[in-house]
C-alpha cells in the first residue's frame, strides 16, 4: 500500500492538567480549567463547574503515544502520514465558557503563549495552533487575536454555540470580523463546542447527539451569510472544522431560495447569492465522511479539507493510511491533493509534504 501524506486541518493539543493553575494567580487560577485524577476517573473544571468526567481506563485507551509531547507527536504523525496539523485545544475548548472578564483575558493569554512555544515553535512549523479568544468582551477577544497574528497564529478558535443574546448575526461581533479579515486569521469554530444542548439520555444517544454537534456548525454559516458579515468582510475565512462537508452546498441551496423567494422580507440585502458567499469563504474539515469527497466532485464545493481529528476517538489515529485509501483510491489524484493538501496549504500558508 503506498503511504498517502496528508495535512490534517482538524486535531487536538492536550494542555497539561497544570497549564493554568500553575501559572496564574490564585485569584483567577481557582476559576481556571483544571484536570484532576483518581483511581477511577479524569475530571476537567472550568469555573469550578465540572464540565466533563470520564474513566480513566476511557480517555487513556485512545490517547496515541505523542498526545501530551510534541517530539512524540511528530513521530505519531510519520508514522500515520501525516504532515502538517492545524491544532485546536482540547481543555482550552472550553474557555469559551468562562463568564468573568479578567479570568477569560488571563486564561487565553496563557494558553496562547504555551501553544506557540510548545506546540508551534516546538514542531518546526508542522503543529499550526489555533488560538483561544475571549467570549466575555469583544474588546478582548480582538486584542488577543491581533497579538497571537503578531505571534504567528494563522488561526482563532470560535465555539460553534453562544449563548442566546450573543449570535453571530449580532452587530456586537463586528469589531471581531473586521480584526480577522485584517490580520488573514482564519476563524476555526469547532463542532461540538460552546453553550450545547442538553446531550439526549435515551435510546439511540450516541448517534443522535453525534448528528446534534454538527447542527451549530451549520446555524454558524446560516448567521455569517445572513447577517451580511462574509459579504461585508470578502478577505474572511471561516471554517467549520470536524463537521463534515456535503451539508454545506446543501444549505447553501437553502439559503438562496430563501434570499430568492422571500426576498420582500430579506434584510440585508447580499451583493451576491449566499451559495457565492459560501463557496468563496466557508471551509470545512472531515475525517471519515465519503460525501465529502463528493461534495467537491459532485457539488464543486471546492473549500473542502481533510482532517485527521488526532487524538479523539473521532479520529483517524491507527488507521489512517487505510482511511485515506478507502477514501481516495477511486477519485482523481489532483482533487485527492486538494483536499488533503492543497487547501490547507494555500488557507494555512503551511508547508507542503515532502514529496513521496
Ligand atoms: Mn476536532
Amino acid at each position: 500500500m503506498t503511504k498517502i501524506w496528508a495535512n490534517s486541518a482538524d486535531s487536538h493539543v492536550m494542555e497539561p492538567a497544570d497549564l493554568w493553575t500553575s501559572t496564574l494567580p490564585p485569584a483567577i487560577a481557582d476559576r481556571a480549567p483544571r484536570t484532576e485524577r483518581d483511581d477511577r476517573t479524569e475530571t476537567i473544571y472550568v469555573d469550578n463547574r465540572i464540565q466533563r468526567r470520564a474513566l480513566n481506563a476511557f480517555v487513556d485507551s485512545f490517547r496515541p503515544p505523542g498526545a501530551y509531547d510534541t517530539a512524540m507527536r511528530l513521530k505519531d504523525l510519520d508514522q500515520e502520514g501525516i504532515w502538517a496539523q492545524l491544532a485546536f485545544p482540547s481543555m482550552g475548548l472550553w474557555l469559551c465558557l468562562i463568564e468573568d472578564r479578567d479570568v477569560a483575558r488571563a486564561c487565553t493569554e496563557v494558553y496562547n503563549d504555551w501553544c506557540k512555544s510548545e506546540l508551534m515553535d516546538a514542531s518546526g512549523g508542522r503543529l499550526i495552533g489555533a488560538a483561544c479568544l475571549s467570549m466575555v468582551s469583544v474588546e478582548d477577544a480582538v486584542a488577543e487575536l491581533e497579538r497571537v497574528a503578531g505571534l504567528g497564529f494563522r488561526c482563532a478558535f470560535l465555539p460553534t454555540t453562544v449563548p442566546a443574546g450573543k449570535e453571530y448575526a449580532d452587530a456586537r461581533w463586528e469589531p471581531l470580523w473586521a480584526a480577522a479579515e485584517d490580520a488573514g486569521v482564519l476563524l476555526g469554530f469547532h463542532i461540538g463546542t460552546g453553550d450545547d444542548a442538553k446531550a439526549y439520555r435515551g435510546r439511540g444517544g450516541a448517534v443522535i447527539n453525534y448528528l446534534e454537534t454538527t447542527f451549530p456548525g451549520m446555524r454558524v454559516v446560516g448567521h455569517l451569510v445572513g447577517a451580511g458579515v462574509l459579504d461585508a468582510h470578502p478577505n474572511l475565512k471561516v471554517m467549520i472544522a470536524e463537521g463534515g462537508a456535503s451539508w454545506v452546498p446543501a444549505i447553501a441551496d437553502r439559503m438562496d431560495e430563501g434570499y430568492r423567494q422571500h426576498g420582500a422580507f430579506v434584510k440585508p440585502k447580499l451583493s451576491m447569492l449566499p451559495s457565492e458567499l459560501i463557496y468563496r469563504q466557508v471551509y470545512t474539515s472531515f475525517q471519515h465522511d465519503r460525501s465529502a469527497v463528493a461534495a467537491v466532485t459532485a457539488m464543486h464545493y471546492r473549500n473542502v479539507m481533510w482532517g485527521d481529528d488526532y487524538p479523539h476517538l473521532e479520529g483517524t489515529y491507527g488507521h489512517t493510511q487505510e482511511t485515506l485509501h478507502d477514501l481516495f483510491d477511486d477519485v482523481p489524484a489532483d482533487v485527492r491533493e486538494a483536499i488533503t493538501i492543497d487547501v490547507f496549504s494555500e488557507l494555512l500558508g503551511a508547508p507542503k509534504p515532502p514529496p513521496t
